[in-house]
């Protein structure tokens, strides 16, 4: 089966059982952070990768490390550290996808919050893999300190991540458990001077890996992004359609299932719609984009390879369903669309975890990509109608003469009245379809919206209430010269003081001295800052994050 691996896959050195996995999976190139950091890490050397999430930056040190682990030897083989418990399981989740075809080998994840028992029986039945949090990997070095004697691959995932939590210290602890002569793998999304600290003193001669980001231009595309759950993208899509009057429209999706289970649900829906993917044999890849020109086809779903060089200049909307894994693709794909001079239109779902990823992309296509919201239930209800409208209005003018005669007869028969009749051929003209707001609601379940402000706030944990009955303290005053801020991160995200100054202390580029006290409560917490540059500082932690949530630091009035 691996001849179906497209040929950059396989060319890459992987090992036959992964690149199995990769069928299976339906990957069908490899992204570009993937093409350059594979052949580095199979080839043993450390590595430094700048990159974030929708890059397939896992995957592009998941497949190499498989490749070099020994199902075999029952002992842990290669270590993973991610910031947070979700990124750990994902990336085991990732890891035990790309290993489906080796039989015996095994991923435990290792995070807080959860029970140590299960952990450590992993580990000791024998796992090759381990992805951890540091905080409870150091945990566990506190009762084995040979727990890691075995590690041969170390890979720290969202680096600078890791040190805004506060891990500096955890770290050190890990790296002094590990044989020297081990591989190690940094990724991060930023390099601040930190992490370059922590890469001279433990990579030996790491190669530096970078997506090369070239100015792009955009002009005649209007583009908007809406952020959607991973989970509604179907949903959100099925709305999208019924409001956006498109001609032609591409959707981009990342896998060959994808495209077929996108192209299967809008062909439901009743679309004229076609899957293109790399498993399409040419002659039928052909067809389809001929359909698509003369109109027997009004939507493609298609993957990055199979839409390479497609020019339908009928296409006035990109849809990208799937984040695209860098910059340049995007600027690709929003290209088949706005050919010949026309203004074409390009939408792009992000999912929370994407965000850094949009912001990318407006800083190298040096444009803003707006952000609208979804359409609701009455914009679907006015779209349908508008469209009912344009199809009736051209047949009212001579419909009288011809059918005028028969349609009194009628009444007559039926005994009804003209308005009951056209209402009779209403209902039939349309099909069923849902023609009231509590139909369409019902049948298009409401997507919430990411981005609405309130959910928003309360997904972030961030409440505008007053303090609860324990939380209220009397004020402890301020000293001279300093202000007290206030973010909604409590101990209920799993927040301690250490991760705040970490963060602060990171991000702000403040000296330790200058934080004053620091108090954690439940669903809040205050700390003192100095009064002299407070503003700038709080622009500074604009879009800082702490334990995978939004800091969102505030001028705290205690009045
Ligand atoms: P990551 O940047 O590692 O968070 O990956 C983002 C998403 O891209 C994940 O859902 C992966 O399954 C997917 N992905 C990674 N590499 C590929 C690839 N070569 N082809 C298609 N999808 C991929």
């Amino acid at each position: 089966m691996t001849q179906e691996v497209t040929g950059t896959f396989a060319e890459l050195g992987l090992h036959p059982s992964i690149l199995a996995a990769l069928v299976a999976v339906g990957y069908e190139e490899p992204s570009p952070i993937q093409s350059q950091a594979i052949p580095v890490i199979l080839a043993g050397h450390d590595m430094i990768g700048q990159a974030q999430t929708g890059t397939g930056k896992t995957a592009a040190f998941a497949l190499p490390i498989l490749s070099k682990i020994d199902p075999a030897k029952r002992e842990l083989q290669a270590l993973i550290l991610a910031p947070t418990r979700e990124l750990a399981l994902q990336v085991a989740t990732a890891f035990e996808t790309y290993s489906k075809q080796m039989p015996g080998l095994n991923v435990v994840a290792v995070y807080g919050g959860a029970p140590m028992g299960p952990q450590l029986k992993a580990i000791r039945q024998g796992a090759q893999v381990i992805v951890a949090t540091p905080g409870r990997l150091v945990d566990h070095l506190s009762r084995n300190d040979q727990l890691l004697s075995t590690i041969s691959h170390l890979v720290l995932d969202e680096a600078d991540e890791m040190l805004k939590l506060g891990f500096m210290d955890d770290l050190e602890v890990i790296f002094q458990a590990m044989p020297a002569s081990r591989q190690s793998v940094l990724f991060s999304a930023t390099l601040p001077a930190s992490i370059r600290t922590i890469a001279e003193k433990h990579l030996r001669e790491p190669k530096h890996i970078k997506i090369a980001a070239k100015t792009q231009t955009v002009s005649l595309i209007e583009q908007a992004h809406l952020m959607v759950h991973a989970d509604q993208k179907v949903q959100a899509v099925a709305r999208l359609l019924e409001v956006e009057e498109f001609d032609a429209l591409i959707a981009f999706v990342r896998t060959k299932q994808a495209t077929l289970d996108l192209a299967s649900a809008l062909e439901a829906k009743g679309y004229k719609v076609a899957a293109l993917n790399g498993d399409i044999a040419q002659n039928q890849r052909e067809r389809v984009i001929e359909s698509l020109k003369d109109g027997r086809l009004d939507i493609v779903v298609a993957t990055d390879v199979a839409a390479r060089g497609i020019d339908v200049p009928r296409i006035t909307h990109v849809l990208n369903v799937d984040m695209p894994y860098d910059p340049e693709s995007y600027v690709h794909r929003i290209g088949r669309t706005g050919r010949a001079g026309r203004v074409g239109r390009a939408l792009l779902l992000v999912t929370p975890r994407e965000r850094r990823m949009l912001q990318v992309i407006e800083r190298v296509t040096g444009q803003k990509v707006a952000e609208v919201r979804l359409p609701n239930g009455q914009q679907v209800l006015d779209a349908r109608i508008k469209k009912l409208t344009n199809s009736l209005s051209p047949l009212v003018a001579d419909a009288e003469a011809s059918h005028g005669e028969l349609l009194d007869r009628l009444v007559a028969d039926i005994g009804c009245s003209p308005r009951a009749l056209a209402a009779a051929l209403l209902r039939k003209a349309t099909n069923g379809q849902s023609l009231s707001l509590a139909d369409v609601e019902r049948e298009q379940p409401l997507v919430p919206s990411v981005s609405a402000p309130r959910e928003r706030r309360e997904r972030d944990g961030e409440r505008s209430g007053e303090f609860t009955p324990r939380e209220r303290r009397a004020p402890v005053p301020l000293a001279e010269g300093r202000a007290r801020c206030r973010t909604a991160l409590g101990t209920r995200d799993g927040i301690a003081a250490k991760n705040l100054l970490g963060a602060i202390l990171n991000e702000g580029g403040l000296a330790r001295e200058a934080i004053g006290r620091i108090q954690i409560r439940e669903t809040f917490s205050l700390i003192e800052l100095p009064e002299e540059g407070l503003d700038r500082l709080l622009g500074k932690l604009k879009d800082t994050r702490v334990a995978g949530k939004a800091l969102k630091l505030r001028r705290y009035r205690e009045d």
